[in-house]
């Protein structure tokens, strides 16, 4: 494969050199069930708990509140269904908003055939959610809100620090998806006001396959896979090791130099955007101008195809998407788009870019040039 521009850091990550390294030993030699009690299972759960120390504590949470899943589509199944079993009792009503993550809204889709109601709130244009839109929405019997913290396909931050303060006020539970922001920006939830919150490796230059769940202690939250006596009778399986300690390791090196990063990848993104809407006319962003993910960046093009667009960009190494990896192959306009209300000629242009730490000022030149050239060439029909 000739050189390539890999553009599509919210779809999955490459994983890091330390991670790859220090997830080895545990793939071969240091193999022991973490549920045994000689060496090689000692070994094996010394190391998970001190994957799961690290990763509590770059949350200011306890260890008992950090919970191993498979990524972050299982923490959000368990957030949403285990949340609503345990307080059936209290009441059926659920808040979210219309551009989660399919993880969360399928879930809430099982949850209102199980007769739980689903609020599905509106955005603004640039993809945030009101607090008061939340206030409105909240009744006696709303049991859980859930609000992504950061939006995967336009990058758009939402203000969960207030919608988290609304739901504590009237004690209902809060969960956000965290994926896209957990070790991209410093959360603790010490300061946020989130119950539950999902995260997951492969989009921190972590492995695939494993991620997690924290539960704020005192949430009830029953057992989502039945079996064993793993992760405190909640999740039962034979832990992941290698996953665990690839996903501490991955978020040990996201932590180290957290805020250094984040302006050096928000600078690159800002260049990105302003080249992209200065060389390039009737296009647009999607998604909040700052209130953003650090290498988010989602344009529309106007009377262009998106799907040639992505086509042509390959041909010159550039990978990105079109809006969701999860999206690819259905309906040519995302959900995400349409909520937040992108003008018909432009929707169907859409183009997603994601960054990381490794992304380069030439990267983003090579980017910007291709995207020009074939935005042109799709808009005439001929080559330049
Ligand atoms: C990728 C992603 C998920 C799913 O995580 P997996 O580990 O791939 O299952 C959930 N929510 C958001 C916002 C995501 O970006």
């Amino acid at each position: 494969m000739s050189h390539q521009i890999y553009l599509d850091n919210a779809a999955t990550t490459q994983m890091a050199d330390a991670v790859k390294r220090a997830m080895e030993p545990y793939l071969k030699e240091k193999f022991g069930n973490a549920s045994t009690t000689y060496s090689y299972g000692e070994e094996a759960r010394g190391a998970m708990e001190k994957s799961r120390n690290f990763l509590a504590a770059t949350l200011e949470a306890k260890p008992e509140e950090v919970f191993f899943t498979s990524g972050g589509t299982e923490s959000d199944n368990w957030a949403l269904k285990g949340i609503a079993d345990a307080y059936a009792g209290s009441g059926n009503h659920i808040i979210t908003t219309k551009i989660e993550h399919h993880a969360v809204l399928n879930s809430c889709e099982y949850l209102e055939r199980q007769g739980f109601k689903v609020t599905y709130l509106d955005v603004d244009e640039y993809g945030m959610v009101s607090p008061e839109a939340v206030a409105e929405a909240i009744c006696p019997n709303t049991i859980l809100i859930s609000v992504m913290f950061g939006n995967n396909e336009i990058g758009t931050i939402q203000p969960i620090f207030q919608i988290g303060k609304l739901a504590r006020e009237q004690q209902i539970i809060f969960h956000t998806d965290a994926v896209q922001a957990y070790a991209q920006l410093p959360i603790s939830v010490r300061h946020y006001p989130v119950d539950l919150l999902s995260a997951s490796a492969h989009k921190f230059h972590g492995p695939k396959g494993v991620g997690f769940l924290y539960v704020r202690e005192g949430i009830k939250m029953p057992s989502f896979i039945h079996g064993g006596a793993q992760e405190q009778g909640k999740r039962a399986g034979t832990e992941n090791i290698p996953g665990i300690i690839g996903m501490g390791a991955a978020a040990e090196l996201a932590h180290r130099n957290m805020r250094r990063k984040m302006i050096q990848e928000t600078k690159l993104r800002n260049y990105l955007i302003e080249k992209v809407l200065h060389e390039i006319p009737n296009a647009r962003l999607n998604g909040h101008r700052n209130m953003r993910l650090p290498g988010n960046v989602s344009f529309s093009f106007q009377g262009v195809d998106g799907a040639s667009l992505l086509i042509l960009l390959q041909e010159d190494g550039i990978c990105a998407s079109g809006g969701s990896a999860c999206n690819t192959g259905e309906s040519r306009i995302s959900y995400v788009i349409r909520a937040i209300s992108v003008p018909e000629d432009y929707a169907a242009g859409t183009v997603r870019m994601t960054l990381c730490g490794g992304t380069t000022r030439a990267d983003i030149d090579a980017a910007v040039l291709s995207l020009k050239k074939n935005v042109y060439e799709l808009r005439e029909g001929t080559p330049v």
